[in-house]
């Protein structure tokens, strides 16, 4: 059992103020595998406090003390790595593979890419006629979701440290653990007292406390576009900057002159990964209509390559992370069907065998339209929905018609199309084929997929004000 009542406040672990807590289920076996205390608005407000008291020396400390602590924390963060993997398993269902290649990679490279782009940051620059300066903003807030528990924790808690700005972070309620053993590292190297702070607990209580405090000056989000907006609505208050990563119903564009085997293989890819949990997923492929039997085709035989099962026994696709998950993801395989899309693969209830865990089949629809709601809306599940079109233009249109854009991908050769449709996508991260991925890029979205950048150079942007100094002495 993993029981950890405590929070973390000004460089030690305390008691929580409240005596409520929850606990924490392991959704490959349903069974509880610990606990974590819910924090009070007190607890909350004792974290501020010693945010805010860090934030003079915090904000102060050099470059260099900055670059230094951030590669601390990824050498350390490698000395944790098996029990970091285990965790996410425990905690998300997500198979021991994807929570080594994923998630616990995309932690160490978030604190170690914040330390590369620290080194070239410029933090003065001196114009013509006036000087600028790029200052600490305050002390942040930070609210993350489940799906990824070290990815969006990481580059936020990195980006702040880079820019010295202290934090209070509420990781989600339901996978809180991955956020413990980051604690334990930040506290193992020597994070200043108050730089970091940790109080668990729900999002109507910390969340909703930290996004309307007087004292947090910039709110970090990462989750549903229902809370954000909530987010937002709290942050005005008090005229707070915020940024928000919610999420998305990215296009993935096939191009008549595509590998189709690999371009079906990549398709499926986009709704094993961390079983569709995934905000930046392609949950539409669009397919020249004359494809349309043949990709189809390749789609369902790519299924095979993804293996749904026990995170722990080597398959590629786990459990969705709650019950409650699972029931809206079945509720949209139901609404898929009485739209009249067609069910190629997948579909309601479990998979066979798999009666204990929140599992779902992979389930791909085919002939769907882009105003069904299986196409609109974000389902945070293993499910694809199959479009096609005749021009780039039409695949271009259709792609953009969703309130999302997070993401966009396109495949295939010819470079003027590949460049034509990576522009007509309105979205803040377009992949083109499988391209590796790259932490110094920025990340975020246009449109109802949020406000603001994270990664790299521009992950640090976010945490800071620009100060204008007219007739600085000297350089
Ligand atoms: P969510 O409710 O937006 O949760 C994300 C985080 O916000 C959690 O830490 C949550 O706390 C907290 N929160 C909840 N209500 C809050 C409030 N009023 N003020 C401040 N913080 C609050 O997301 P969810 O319920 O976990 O998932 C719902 C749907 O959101 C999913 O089905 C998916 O479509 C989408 N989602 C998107 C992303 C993404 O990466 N874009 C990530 C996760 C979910 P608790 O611990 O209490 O939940
Ligand atoms: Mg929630």
């Amino acid at each position: 059992m993993r029981n950890y009542l405590k929070h973390y406040i000004n460089g030690e672990w305390v008691e929580s103020t409240g005596s409520e807590t929850e606990e924490v289920i392991n959704p490959a076996t349903e069974e509880v595998i610990g606990k974590i205390s819910l924090g009070t608005k007190e607890d909350l407000d004792k974290a501020v406090q010693a945010a805010r008291d860090a934030f003079p020396s915090f904000s102060q400390t050099s470059k260099e003390e900055r670059i230094k602590m951030l590669e601390d924390i990824a050498k350390e963060y490698e000395n944790r790595k098996d029990e970091i993997i285990e965790t996410i398993t425990d905690e998300l269902g997500s198979p021991l593979k994807i929570s080594e290649k994923v998630h616990y990679m995309m932690g160490y490279n978030h604190f170690s890419q914040a330390a590369e782009s620290l080194k070239d940051f410029s933090f003065m620059e001196h114009h013509d006629g006036h000087t600028r300066v790029k200052e600490t903003i305050g002390v942040s807030g930070l609210i993350t979701p489940w799906n990824f528990p070290t990815n969006q924790t990481s580059t936020k808690i990195a980006s702040a440290f880079a820019a010295g700005s202290p934090v209070v972070l509420k990781p989600s309620e339901l996978t809180p653990f991955a956020a413990i053993i980051l604690t334990e590292i930040f506290d193992k190297v020597g994070v200043p007292k108050g730089a970091f702070n940790l109080v668990n607990g729900s999002g109507s209580v910390i969340g909703d406390g930290i996004s309307s405090h007087p004292d947090i000056d910039f709110v970090s989000f990462t989750g549903s576009g229902a809370t954000g907006e909530k987010i937002m609505k709290n942050a005005a208050e008090t005229i707070k900057r915020v940024a928000l990563e919610l999420g998305g119903k990215s296009p993935l564009v096939i191009l008549d002159d595509a590998n189709v085997e690999e371009a079906a293989k990549a398709a499926v890819n986009h709704i094993a990964t961390n079983s569709g949990q995934v905000c930046s997923a392609a949950t539409r492929t669009l397919i020249p209509s004359s494809m349309k039997e043949e990709f189809e085709k390749a789609m369902v035989d790519a299924l095979s390559e993804f293996p749904v099962g026990d995170p722990r026994e080597g398959n590629y696709v786990g459990p969705l992370v709650s019950k409650k998950q699972w029931d809206t993801v079945q509720s949209y395989i139901e609404k898929g069907m009485d739209e009249g899309a067609t069910l190629i693969a997948g579909g309601t209830g479990k998979p066979e065998g798999l009666d204990t865990g929140y599992y779902v089949k992979p389930t791909i629809f085919t002939d769907v339209k882009n105003d069904m709601v299986i196409a609109q809306e974000e389902i945070f599940g293993p499910v694809m929905s199959v479009l096609t079109y005749d021009t780039i233009e039409e695949a271009i249109e259709i792609s953009n018609d969703v309130v999302y854009g997070l993401a966009g991908y396109v495949y295939g050769k010819d470079p003027e199309t590949l460049r034509r449709t990576a522009s007509g996508i309105r979205a803040g991260r377009i992949k083109v084929n499988d391209t590796k991925a790259d932490f110094s890029a920025p990340f975020g979205g246009y449109k109802q997929s949020g406000i603001g950048r994270e990664w790299g150079d521009y992950g640090i942007d976010e945490y800071l004000e620009v100060k204008t100094i007219l007739g600085y002495p000297g350089k």
